[in-house]
């Protein structure tokens, strides 16, 4: 069977955020990453874990894909135990927030891998970044339409009071 246990911390937070269901580039913000760091951490754990790793250009989708039978043992709960305490409060609401940096955040994101109850609570209070916002549709041509027309009434207001 699988296990996620003996993979370094950073990943094994990555793929129980996966499991949790969040995107790649949640899993990676929590972590204060950018997507291409956490892809890079996602393959070498792949590789660790014997699995065979797509090539870089087959895309996210192929790698998370290659990732399942890892994505299935970050759904279980973890054996091993954590080291350090359950943070408090502040510092998962922190952490979810993406205001944590250096040792706390990754003290903090290790715990969570290894305890499900903070795990929780720390994607209780995420996603961090959400599914993209809509891109509104560009309105500048229609503004355009309407100052040519105020202008050709204008001119045509001006063309009457010359002649009349
Ligand atoms: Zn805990």
């Amino acid at each position: 069977m699988e296990t996620i246990d003996g993979l370094p911390p950073e990943s094994r937070f990555l793929l129980r955020a996966l499991a949790a269901g969040l995107s790649l580039a949640d899993a990676a913000a929590l972590l204060g990453l950018g997507e291409d760091a956490a892809v890079r951490r996602l393959r070498s754990a792949a590789a660790q874990a014997k699995l065979s790793v797509p090539a870089m250009a087959a895309g996210d989708a192929a790698l998370l894909s290659a990732l399942a039978p890892l994505r299935r043992a970050a759904a279980r709960a973890p054996t091993r135990t954590t080291a350090t305490a359950c943070p408090g409060a502040d510092v998962t609401t922190a952490f979810a927030a993406g205001r944590l940096a250096g040792p706390l955040l990754l003290a903090t994101a290790e715990h969570a891998a290894d305890c499900p109850h903070c795990l929780e609570r720390v994607l209780a209070e995420g996603p961090v970044t959400g599914p993209p916002e809509p891109v509104p549709a560009p309105r500048r041509p229609r503004r355009v339409a309407t100052i040519a027309i105020v202008i050709a009434l204008l001119l045509g207001a001006l063309l009457l009071a010359t002649f009349v």
